[in-house]
């Protein structure tokens, strides 16, 4: 219910034309029910003589007043008539409301999908890092959908809701005591049935918490299965995945069962319930037929459409966790968004600066202090054993990662002051694992940015040292590169990760083990072109490669711990 009054304030337009097309389709739905007691009076008395027919009753003389003022003769063909007109008036109306519906739908779970998206990308890279990739694709797919589906449910329950009005006010009309009496009986057959609701609920919680683990741990191992199946181990992510993908199952099970249940019970209690008025009425208080027939189909219909509530209310008592989930995951991600530092514009003439900066993971220090110099135009490359802190070095530079202590200075300038993103837009960055698009070589150079020509993809690619392979290629730029990346060799990859990264002319290029995978003719080719680009580009390289480091100005060598010695 929360989940409904959220979206109506979220989307109170189509919320509000859905209600309105609704009620108004209501309203013809009761119009056409109640020009069917003066018909069935008319077609009764058809055979009797005018002096026995029953005298109309309240809701009759109404409907015939109605009629009389709308200029419509009460007989059997113009009721008939009218009946039909607003059968068709209440279908029109339903199929734009369920329209509204669809369309707000589908925008609920577009508009969350994106809300995610965009926090989790503005968010701190300490906390992004934690965040399991599988947990987020299934917000984005899964629980969104769900949380559009709830909104469904929820709206179709209030179609019902309305309709169960418009039949109820007709029995009502007819007879306000046999009415009142009914829905009462009625009321407790909704009672009796809630507690499948709760189950259901319950159910959809664990689906919802069960799908989020279990999509973390399945990303996980899809990542790794080439270790997996060359050593013969993918059995076990069978086992890996069992436990959690048995209680999904029964979640899904118990949800189907409370639905099932649901459905036939409440079926049952109804027929029941009418069965016994019509004893009543007929059998015991003697009330007149047509009346009878009117009020069995009024209530009948009333208590259908309460069922059909209740049963809709179920299904999003059942979906709406998955959106709460969601917005929790958005809220989380907004309350850790990355600082953007100042308004500073930031220049590259002179250098970077580490001024005695410490930085810690969670209590486990890695820099205890570090001093560092950068120099613009030059290659400068952190060379040091694995986990000496080479990466954090790269992250605090390009503001990924804040020091504990100490400063970093940008030409001079302290960066805090720096605006963060006018500074990142300066770097190229050419990362450890080269994990490429799925897609063409020309969109993983250029990242989908219409605006770079093809002419500058292909000097970026000839800078890189990857021209002469991609041309070799059967559809040259336009070739698709695989999952990840999987059709090219590694070497290769990283020639195109570097010309992605040179492709929008920075002036720090940063290149994170990114020669590891070349062969020594492309490695030799790529120092060769690092060099000549030196002249107007700062490069700072992590390397265990001797040729890149002699080839280097200066070289800081990083010990674990923190300490520095400065070699070149
Ligand atoms: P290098 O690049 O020199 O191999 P890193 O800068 O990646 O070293 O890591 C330095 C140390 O920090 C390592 O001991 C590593 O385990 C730890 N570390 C790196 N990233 C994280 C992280 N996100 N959370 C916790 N510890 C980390």
């Amino acid at each position: 219910m929360r989940l409904m009054i959220h979206l109506f304030r979220a989307y109170p337009m189509p919320s509000f034309l859905m209600v309105l097309a609704l009620f108004l389709s209501g309203l013809a739905e009761g119009l056409g029910l109640s020009a069917m007691l003066p018909m069935l009076n008319i077609a009764l008395a058809s055979g009797e003589a005018a002096e026995t027919a029953s005298p109309p009753g309240e809701l009759e003389q109404m409907v015939l007043d109605v009629l009389a003022w709308l200029g419509v003769p009460p007989t059997l063909g113009a009721l008939l008539l009218l009946i039909v007109a607003m059968a068709t008036l209440k279908a029109i109306l339903l199929l734009a409301a369920q329209r509204q519906v669809g369309y707000t739908a589908a925008r609920v779970a577009t508009d969350l999908r994106l809300e995610v998206l965009r926090n989790m990308m503005r968010s701190r890279w300490s906390f992004f890092l934690h965040q399991p990739a599988g947990r987020l694709t299934n917000a984005l797919a899964t629980e969104a959908q769900r949380a559009a589906d709830a909104y469904m449910f929820g709206t179709t329950a209030l179609t019902f809701f309305i309709q169960a009005i418009i039949y109820g006010s007709v029995a009502l009309a007819v007879s306000w005591q046999a009415t009142l009496i009914g829905l009462l009986a009625g009321a407790a057959v909704i009672w009796l049935s809630h507690y499948l609701v709760r189950t259901a609920r319950r159910a959809g919680k664990r689906q919802t918490d069960l799908m989020s683990s279990l999509m973390s741990h399945l990303t996980d191992t899809l990542q790794s299965v080439k270790p997996l199946k060359a050593m013969a181990r993918e059995g076990q992510t069978d086992d890996m995945l069992r436990g959690e993908t048995a209680r999904l199952n029964k979640a899904l099970r118990k949800q189907v069962l409370a639905g099932a249940a649901l459905d036939a019970g409440q079926d049952l209690m109804f027929v029941i319930l009418i069965a016994f008025g019509v004893y009543l009425a007929i059998g015991v208080l003697s009330m007149q037929f047509a009346t009878v027939l009117i009020l069995a189909v009024a209530l009948g219909r009333t208590f259908a459409f309460l069922g059909k509530v209740q049963k809709q209310y179920q299904k999003l008592a059942q979906a709406e966790s998955a959106y709460w989930s969601l917005k929790e995951t958005s809220a989380r991600a907004k309350a850790e968004q990355e600082h953007l530092g100042g308004h500073v514009a930031p220049t590259l003439e002179r250098g970077i600066v580490l001024r005695d900066v410490r930085f810690a993971y969670e209590g486990h220090s890695v820099l205890g202090g570090l001093d560092l110099e950068i120099p613009a135009r030059r290659i400068t490359t952190l060379v040091g054993p694995s986990g000496s802190g080479k990466t954090t070095v790269i992250d605090l530079v390009i503001g990924l990662l804040r020091p504990e202590a100490g400063e970093i200075f940008i030409d001079g300038v302290p960066f805090e002051t720096i605006d963060l993103r006018a500074w990142r837009r300066m770097v190229g960055y050419v990362p450890q694992e080269t994990v490429l698009l799925h897609d063409t070589v020309l969109h993983n150079v250029t990242l989908g940015d219409p605006t770079i020509s093809e002419a500058r993809v292909r000097a970026a690619l000839e800078k890189a040292g990857a021209w002469d392979f991609v041309a070799a290629l059967p559809e040259g730029l336009e070739t698709l590169v695989g999952e990840r990346g999987g059709r090219l060799s590694g070497g290769q990859r990283q020639r195109i990760a570097i010309a992605r990264a040179l492709i929008n002319a920075p002036q720090l290029l940063i290149l994170d083990e990114a020669t590891s995978a070349l062969d020594p003719e492309s490695e030799a080719a790529i120092i060769a072109t690092l060099r000549s680009l030196r002249r107007d580009l700062t490069i700072l390289a992590i390397t265990h490669n001797e040729a890149l480091a002699q080839a280097a100005d200066v070289v800081h060598r990083l010990e674990v711990g923190g300490t520095l010695s400065r070699a070149g």
